[in-house]
């Protein structure tokens, strides 16, 4: 193919959270290519292999292009005015016998901001519940809690931008080369320029091998490592003490905590030396152009909101806040996630962040839509599962979600979605979860609408049909508001995808300036006020949106599962590079490239075990048992192991523990117990 015979359409990438922007190639009404943009201020003329060569999933021969209506515990092919009919009298005879509430909806982080904003709607509008939720309860939901709680924001600081100008990067539990490889990609430019990385993960990832401090602590003990870190700070008074005082509270409250964790009492906590621990807040807190990054090696705790919490302290105390080539950096881990929070596709918030707690908010919002919400807050996804499995929570709505394989203990997931009364699952492929549903709606990939995604830098980006859905694939928004039709409730006669961008814009102060002509070519980040509001690169310069920024003390709580003799190894779970969650399993080409798992252990635990490279093992949890292909590497400390959960036919998710973040309820995915045998 000739390059002059396609036509190019800019979009964004429909995986991880950097959010690339490239052109899809079209022939003859197929998506046969992709090629980067290089106006993209994110990545250039780069692109991950994930980026460059996924496109043969939009063309899967695994697509669903009609309804599908279970009978006799079958799918059998149904019309759309079959499927929406069971739909909407179904939902709505359990609505009116047991109230909204029995009713939960799960919104997609894979999806457009469109459409998580129109599912949230239909969610309280329609079903009179603020049962939604979505995949941030098993990622980032710490980050959103553990930022908004100190910083009042619970988005990244700065920019993708200044990744390569920081100085230092501080980067604990984030395998960025693999999970989000252009901001990886940046990190290392950044340390062939002369930055140092300080890489802080129990495995050895490959940025390790360009750190020049790897700090392999003992899996879960993130929360004792940063008071060490900044107990020497402080002890050697090299914190900020005008930004502390001036744009800060709490300091003496945290201190009171922090003191007590001496350099040697957390050495014996996280089998870091008190040499590399003085070296790691020697170069930290004396380094001013120094960000710190994370991903879910600090969230997917039983702590991660304490996690959040205490990277924000140590980012407050050395005053690395407010300013370019720092701060607090989640990498978000899906596309839209942070657009999905953005939306409201959450229990506790409406669109905006805006609390449901606060009468002042569910006010706003029946003002907007004419309409009176339910003030009661929602149940988020354990909440929901658990309720089903205690026949209270009746039917389930899931879009683009798939929890049978992503969230933690999934034989528990699985008896909780049999146990309901009614599912109905809206995909592009029947995934592991479809295959509960009682009705299954088949809808578009990215590739065939419109709309925003916004990635992990607050960058509202547009993406564009580039060909036609398959078969009778229908868009997203559309059947969430024919549903809403059906159901005679008013506000949502939308006529394209600009329209509900509009109404987000009135609804969400921080999305107001931005416009899909301001945002043609190249993204905005918010907050964005007004239309001649340039975007903001990076956040507090001068205050912080809670006004001080609150210091609070955290204490180290050992992970919720320890090894001992029966289950002596440590399981630990994350990402690699040819994969994106389930998705890419769709795409032959990326499948090709790794077509099972390989769960890595250390070639001491592989010898005792046997094993050799590619031969079997079987893992077993308090929860569950699976077989796994094995990769001896060094990579794992002797007793730690790592999988990924991109695998149907090695579901790690099935041994993973569902022990919660208290304030959050995300699963402690980074530390399970497991035994380990050789098939
Ligand atoms: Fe960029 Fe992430 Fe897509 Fe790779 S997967 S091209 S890093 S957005």
């Amino acid at each position: 193919i000739f390059p002059w015979e396609v036509e190019k359409i800019r979009t964004t990438c429909p995986f991880c959270g950097t959010g690339c922007n490239f052109d899809l190639n079209v022939k003859d009404g197929k998506v046969v290519g992709v090629t980067p943009n290089e106006e993209s201020p994110v990545n250039g003329t780069s692109l991950c292999v994930k980026g460059r060569f996924h496109t043969d999933l939009i063309n899967s021969p695994d697509r669903i292009t009609t309804p599908l209506i279970k009978k006799n515990g079958k799918f059998v092919k149904a019309s759309w005015e079959e499927a929406l009919s069971l739909v909407t009298s179904k939902l709505k005879s359990i609505k009116d016998e047991y109230g909204g509430d029995a009713i939960a909806g799960l919104s997609s982080a894979r999806c457009v901001n469109e459409d998580n904003f129109v599912f949230q709607k239909m969610m309280r509008l329609v079903f009179d519940t603020n049962n939604v939720d979505h995949c941030a309860r098993t990622c980032h939901a710490p980050t959103v809690a553990g930022l908004a709680t100190t910083l009042g924001s619970g988005a990244m600081t700065n920019s993708i931008e200044e990744v390569e100008c920081n100085e230092v990067l501080f980067i604990i539990g984030s395998n960025a080369t693999e999970a989000h490889p252009i901001i990886g990609n940046k990190m290392k430019k950044a340390a062939k320029k002369g930055a140092k990385l300080i890489v802080i993960d129990p495995r050895r990832t490959e940025l390790a091998d360009h750190a020049t401090l790897w700090l392999p602590l003992n899996s879960g003990t993130d929360a004792a490592l940063v008071n060490g870190i900044i107990n020497i700070i402080v002890n050697k008074g090299w914190h900020d003490k005008e930004f502390i005082e001036t744009r800060c509270e709490g300091f003496e409250n945290m201190w009171e905590t922090v003191k007590n964790y001496t350099p040697n009492i957390v050495s014996k906590i996280t089998g870091i030396s008190e040499d590399i621990l003085y070296e790691t807040a020697k170069l930290y807190a004396n380094t001013k152009k120094a960000g710190i990054f994370y991903t879910l090696g600090i969230t997917e705790h039983t702590t991660g909101t304490a996690n959040v919490i205490n990277l924000a302290n140590l980012a407050m105390v050395t005053g690395h806040l407010g300013i370019e080539n720092a701060g607090v950096n989640p990498l978000r881990g899906q596309n839209n996630v942070q657009g999905s929070c953005d939306m409201g596709a959450l229990p506790n918030c409406l669109p905006g962040y805006r609390e449901i707690s606060e009468p002042e908010s569910i006010k706003l919002f029946e003002e907007y839509w004419n309409t009176k919400l339910n003030p009661n807050k929602g149940l988020r996804i354990p909440e929901m599962l658990e309720s089903s499995i205690e026949e209270k929570l009746k039917a389930m709505y899931v879009m683009g979600e798939e929890p049978v394989l992503t969230d933690s203990d999934a034989n528990h997931v699985k008896k909780a979605l049999s146990n309901l009364e009614f599912l109905v699952v809206q995909d592009i492929t029947l995934t592991e979860t479809a295959k509960f549903a009682d009705v299954f709606l088949p809808a578009t990939c990215y590739a065939e609408k419109d709309g925003t995604f916004t990635n992990t830098e607050r960058r509202v980006q547009r993406v564009r049909k580039a060909v036609e859905a398959p078969g009778e694939c229908r868009l997203d928004w559309k059947i969430l508001c024919d549903i809403a039709k059906r159901l005679g409730v008013k506000g949502f006669d939308y006529g394209n995808v600009e329209e509900i961008f509009n109404e987000i814009r009135e609804v969400i102060p921080t999305y107001k300036g931005i416009t899909y002509e301001r945002i043609d070519k190249v993204g905005l980040s918010w907050p964005c006020l007004t239309e001649d509001h340039p975007g903001t690169k990076f956040l507090h310069k001068e205050t912080f949106p809670r006004g001080k920024g609150l210091m609070l003390p955290v204490e180290y709580e050992p992970p919720a599962e320890l090894a001992n003799e029966e289950y002596p190894v440590i399981l630990t779970t994350g990402r690699m590079l040819y994969h994106y969650n389930v998705m890419t399993r769709y795409s032959n080409s990326l499948d090709a490239l790794r077509p099972c798992e390989l769960a890595e252990i250390n070639p001491k635990d592989a010898k005792d075990l046997g094993v050799k490279d590619n031969e079997e093992i079987r893992v077993t949890s308090r929860r569950g048992s699976i077989v796994s292909k094995v990769k001896i590497t060094d990579r794992v400390k002797p007793g730690m192991m790592f999988m990924t959960f991109h695998y149907k036919e090695s579901p790690v998710n099935e041994l993973t523990n569902s022990a919660y973040d208290p304030v959050t309820k995300t699963a402690e995915y980074k530390v399970t117990a497991v035994k380990v045998e050789k098939v």
